[in-house]
């Protein structure tokens, strides 16, 4: 089993090899500045009393306000809210965003409640952190099994133990509530801003451009579409059950609209079926794993033929796959650039909220394009200058500024 916080613990050494930085920084920053933990407790329907374990990691706080999601999984622990809320501060000082990193979660099966024993969760984990989160202080967001309407109990029940309007402490809320439009398609345009500059520094042409995707979820299914609507060929596509290929490029609107009716990939006209594993190994130009973690690892690594990799999921390429990916030549664009997009769009959330004006999603889009071209430059500006794997470039830049902050404000040497 894979140890999240060891592998979040073991790449920040790495960084700090790189950057110089003294064994007093890596512990400073190896530790969250405050972890909450609790047993929740909640009313089941049947009237029995019921706890679930609850975290929230609030690692660092020098840039801005701790950001981060809160999930509900089995799984989650506290070394996995740890090592989760670490790699949120790099994500957001990759892409100068200003905020710091948290990450939430509750040991639940989510799908084993009721929506009303879901709502009691919801609410009773707001009473837990309400007094240690707030638009000015740490900032949470949906994550795994969590979503909009989770947002809109978790804002009411904070707004009434505040007896005040606060939009700005939650993002990810609905619309309707203070959300920002676009954020849906957020994720996956970040991602594929990154794939444009990525053909102009490598002055490629669209149409010669093959990609397979990952996951026909949020973040894949826009990806997709719009690289497509662009004219990259996205030849091949999947979700939790299985893939479908075909070489001349697939039509991904269809390809949903055919998946939303028949709730499978299979047996969809005009393109062959293919494994996850198949489509992971194809010989394409750019591949976009958009689904789970750890898909590519020691076992597969050596089989990627792509020449280019798009982290869209978070983790999606274990730490061993990734120096044979690095051996093999093939170019990753890591998780912490190219997944930005989403917590950039929570951050225009948190700006509206904040100012009480807000803007029409093409506004949101524009602005967007600006932050992810940035960051995509001064990543592949310091890859090019010191010669590491994009991911160490993105990591480097992260890192520094964190630490230049901590600095200013006395609280690092
Ligand atoms: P989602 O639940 O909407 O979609 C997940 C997709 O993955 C689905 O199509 C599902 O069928 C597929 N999938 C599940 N198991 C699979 C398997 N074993 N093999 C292949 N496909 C499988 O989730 P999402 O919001 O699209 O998130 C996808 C990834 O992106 C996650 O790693 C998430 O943490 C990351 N991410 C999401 C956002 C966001 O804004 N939604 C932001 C940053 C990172």
């Amino acid at each position: 089993m894979i140890n999240p916080y060891k592998n979040a613990v073991s790449q920040l050494k790495q960084v700090a090899k790189l950057l110089d930085l003294s064994q007093e920084v890596v512990e400073v920053l190896s530790k969250p500045n405050k972890l909450l933990k609790t047993e929740l407790e909640v009313k089941m329907d049947d009237g029995k009393i019921k706890k679930f374990q609850a975290f929230r990691s609030q690692h660092n706080n020098a840039v801005g306000p701790y950001k981060g999601g809160i999930r509900f999984h089995p799984q989650v622990s506290e070394d996995e809210v740890r090592a989760l809320s670490m790699w949120m501060t790099w994500k957001c000082s990759v892409v100068g965003i200003p905020y710091g990193g948290g990450k939430g979660g509750i040991v639940v099966d989510p799908k084993k409640l009721s929506d009303a024993e879901l709502e009691r969760l919801s609410r009773a984990y707001i009473r837990f952190v309400a007094n240690d989160i707030g638009s000015w202080i740490d900032v949470p967001a949906p994550d795994v099994n969590t979503n909009p309407q989770i947002m809109a109990w978790m804002l009411d029940e904070y707004e009434d133990i505040k007896g005040k309007k606060e939009p700005g402490v939650l993002t990810g809320k609905p619309v309707e509530l203070g959300g920002s439009l676009g954020r849906t398609e957020a994720t996956g345009l970040g991602g594929f801003y990154i794939l444009e500059k990525l053909i102009e520094v490598k002055s490629l042409k669209r149409e010669n451009i093959n990609i397979a995707v990952q996951g026909m979820g949020n973040v894949g299914y826009w990806f997709a579409d719009f690289a497509a609507n662009a004219g990259y060929k996205v030849v091949a596509i999947s979700d939790s059950k299985g893939g479908i290929y075909n070489k001349d490029g697939l039509h991904v609107e269809k390809v949903l609209n055919y998946k939303n009716e028949n709730k499978t990939l299979r047996e969809y006209k005009g393109a062959k079926e293919i494994t996850n594993k198949d489509l992971l190994e194809l010989d394409v130009d750019v591949l976009v794993p958009a689904a789970l973690e750890n898909v590519i690892t020691k076992d597969n690594a050596e089989e990627i033929k792509a020449k280019y990799i798009i982290e869209m999921a978070n983790g999606p390429v274990t730490p061993e796959a990734d120096e044979i990916l690095y051996k093999n030549k093939i170019i990753s664009f890591p998780d912490v650039l190219a997944n930005a997009g989403g917590v950039t769009t929570s951050y225009f959330e948190w700006v509206q909220n904040n100012m009480g004006y807000y803007w029409k999603k093409e506004e949101v889009f524009e602005k967007l394009k600006v932050i992810m071209d940035k960051a995509f430059m001064e990543v592949w500006t310091r890859y090019k200058e010191r010669k590491t794997s994009l991911r160490m470039a993105a990591y480097v830049g992260a890192v520094d500024r964190v630490v230049k902050a901590m600095r200013l404000k006395g609280r690092l040497k």
